[in-house]
């Protein structure tokens, strides 16, 4: 844009991305000239506004550059309005009752503060211009819209703060963000020949594959040399969509792998993960391979989450969530930071359930490989001690390992090796940032990111109003923020928590703690709507009332939607492949007990095939009990049909997942009609 633009509009244009200014059509149209010319440049043919409805992907329309002009010749054209806002109709896409089919109108927006792209591909390319998205009276019906408010709500808060300590040159903070990406490869050849990967991303049957992942030989071993093709494929095209992966490495199952780029401003990060996706998806199509996303797409293997790093950093380029040894008030100025974090989640962690409830987490979150569905935060020994000396008003007497000075107002200068990695809690502190270990692969960072920051703007709120208390009655900022950090400290102790999570005995503290315990989805979503939580987005201009129960109703729609679909495509692979699969075998087996001498009477000779015939009726009845449920699901109201899924259809599912795979071990391998998953996860 610095080398394409007139300096004037580059600056406004500048102004507008760090809010201080409006976008003038004027600069719009002088921006949209230097857009298209680079993006012809670059092979575009056509520009779309690129914005994500709250489907988790993205969508987009796209429009020629290629106009007719009054004399009927053609001519590319590209205006500054164009630019601006675009008029997409989106009846299809999911507004939570908030559109009915004869306003059916959307708006897209251009969003100046995400860079826009050119996606090409061989015969030419599409200019991507991010954008927000909203009903025809302005009504936001995307997750960039809330997750622009929440940055906009975090950001100013945090300048706030480190004004309230004392610095006012810094003119800006910026919410930063890094997302790891993992993800399953499979052969598409033999992927394509499974129902379930094609239309659920997952499989709804399939034995474990014998070796699974107990060697442990998978992760971080040498990458397999035709992932590793993909892999230099796929880093490529992102870099030329500005998107720099930083790590690539095999995961902890056969077959799974993790991308992480390096990390960005939130409203960045979150637009290039979903490019990041996108990417992957197609790049794996060219190399013959089928990219899963789905949370968990094997029973028995870990699943794949995508965890969410964060963190703050203010305008002279500091982190804020890098402990400052030797200097007081830096120290007490990151302690303020972090322990808003903590003070956030303790009132309002249920929102961080919520957000990360979906169809595909409900087979993953505590499943002994992902942290439990409880939210709590893990800090290292180091800052534990350092807040429980606090909370006790005694002299800190932390073994710094050497070096640092610890007085009563001084903080060790935490390196990362003393925040142990304990991998089992859904929100961790991991030395200069926090991860949130919980959201799924497939999910949009959008939602969960603006919960985050909602309840971190929230618990700032709070730090802030505790210092400026004890300033009014005359205290210096060190001792007001260390009496504010104390107590904030004693607050949220119930969300502090460094033990194992996976542990059983965890869940009844929680419960004794009086953290928000959500173990199915429909439970955790209804917390989106809990009287706090509805206050806390309302206040702070993040949803609406009425925004916010719409959303509930599109994710509880979207939960009961993938599991109907599941339910539809286990049972005709029941149907259509396992039950004749299992007829053939036991007709096969008939015969040749009937070839053998001595007849078939035999003792113990018709013991296996009375066994599979028994197994054939088993999996007809459960198939029939499938169908009847699927059937009687109905009903007008979601939350109703997402607790019948959750208590009746999964355990069915499951049920019926059993069986498939007993049938999966008496019949012979050229009758049993789909590819194992030993097969699809090993490549050879
Ligand atoms: P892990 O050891 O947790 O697997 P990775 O190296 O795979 O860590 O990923 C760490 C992620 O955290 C990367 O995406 C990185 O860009 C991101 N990250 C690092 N520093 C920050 C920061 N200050 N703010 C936000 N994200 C960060
Ligand atoms: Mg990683």
């Amino acid at each position: 844009m610095a080398e394409r633009l007139p300096r004037e509009v580059f600056d406004r244009l500048r102004g507008v991305v760090e809010g201080r200014e409006k976008l003038d059509i004027h600069v719009a149209g002088i921006v949209a000239m230097a857009m298209k010319e680079w993006a012809v440049g670059l092979g575009a043919t056509h520009y779309t506004h690129w914005f994500q409805p709250r489907t988790e992907l993205t969508a987009e329309k796209h429009m020629a550059f290629l106009n007719v002009n009054d004399a009927g010749l053609p001519l590319e054209f590209f205006s500054g309005g164009e630019l601006i806002q675009s008029e997409p109709d989106a009846s299809s896409l999911p507004s939570g009752g908030m559109r009915s089919v004869f306003e059916a109108r959307g708006y897209t927006g251009w969003d100046p503060s995400s860079p826009a792209f050119v996606v090409s591909h061989s015969r030419g390319g599409t200019l991507c211009i991010p954008s927000v998205f909203c009903s025809y009276d302005g009504t936001p019906l995307d997750m960039k819209t809330p997750l622009l408010k929440a940055i906009g709500a975090l950001e100013e808060r945090a300048l706030r703060m480190i004004r309230l300590f004392g610095n006012r040159g810094v003119r800006w903070v910026h919410a930063t963000v890094g997302g790891e990406q993992e993800f399953f490869l499979v052969d598409e050849a033999l992927a394509s020949r499974r129902p379930d990967l094609v239309f659920c991303g997952r499989t709804v049957m399939g034995c474990p594959p014998p070796k699974g992942q107990r060697m442990g030989d998978h992760y971080f071993g040498a990458i397999h040399p035709r992932v590793l093709e993909f892999m230099e494929d796929a880093q490529d095209a992102l870099a030329r969509l500005g998107v720099a992966i930083r790590t690539r490495h095999n995961e902890s199952a056969p077959g799974q792998f993790e991308f992480a780029p390096h990390f960005a401003e939130a409203n960045l990060a979150a637009d290039q993960n979903q490019i990041t996706m996108e990417t992957l998806r197609t790049v794996a199509r060219r190399h013959g391979f089928l990219l899963l996303l789905h949370e968990k797409p094997f029973a028995g293997l870990n699943g794949s989450g995508k965890h969410i790093n964060f963190s703050l950093q203010d305008s002279e380029g500091r982190n804020l969530l890098k402990p400052a040894g030797g200097n007081e008030r830096r120290g007490l100025q990151f302690l303020a930071f972090l322990t808003a974090l903590l003070r956030g989640m303790r009132d309002h962690g249920g929102l961080l359930r919520a957000s990360v409830a979906g169809p595909g987490n409900v087979h993953r979150l505590g499943g002994h490989e992902a942290p439990p569905p409880i939210m709590s935060v893990f800090l290292g020994s180091v800052l534990t001690r350092l807040l429980e000396d606090l909370e006790e008003g005694v002299q800190s007497a932390i073994d710094p390992r050497g070096d640092l000075d610890l007085g009563l107002f001084r903080l060790p200068a935490l390196r990362t090796e003393n925040t142990d990695r304990n991998r089992t809690a859904p929100v961790a502190f991991t030395g200069n940032k926090f991860e949130f270990r919980a959201p799924g692969a497939s999910q949009s960072m959008s939602g969960p990111l603006t919960v985050i920051f909602a309840l971190w703007a929230r618990g700032m709120d709070v730090v802030m109003a505790a210092i400026q208390s004890s300033l009014d009655r005359g205290k210096d900022i060190n001792e007001a923020a260390l009496e504010a950090v104390r107590e904030v400290a004693r607050e949220s102790r119930a969300v502090r928590f460094e033990g194992n999570c996976y542990s059983p005995e965890w869940a009844e503290e929680a419960r004794r703690r009086g953290l928000p315990l959500a173990p199915s989805t429909p439970e955790a979503l209804g917390l989106y709507t809990t009287p706090e939580n509805r206050e806390l987005l309302s206040s702070l201009g993040i949803m609406t009332d009425r925004e916010l129960f719409a959303y509930h109703d599109i994710r509880l729609h979207q939960f009961v939607t993938t599991t109907d679909i599941e339910m539809e495509i286990l049972g005709a692979m029941v149907r259509e492949g396992v039950l004749p699969a299992l007829s053939r075998q036991i007709v096969l087996e008939g015969q040749s007990l009937a070839a053998l001498a001595g007849g078939p009477e035999a003792p113990g000779r018709m013991e296996p095939l009375a066994r599979m015939g028994r197994l054939k009726d088993t999996l007809r009845d459960r198939l029939d009990a499938l169908e009847t449920l699927r059937e009687t699901l109905g009903g007008d109201d979601p939350e109703e049909r997402a607790f019948r899924i959750t208590e009746e259809a999964l355990p069915l599912m499951e049920e019926l997942r059993g069986w498939c795979d007993e049938a999966e071990r008496c019949v012979a391998a050229d009758l049993w009609p789909y590819p194992r998953c030993r097969e699809l996860l090993h490549l050879p």
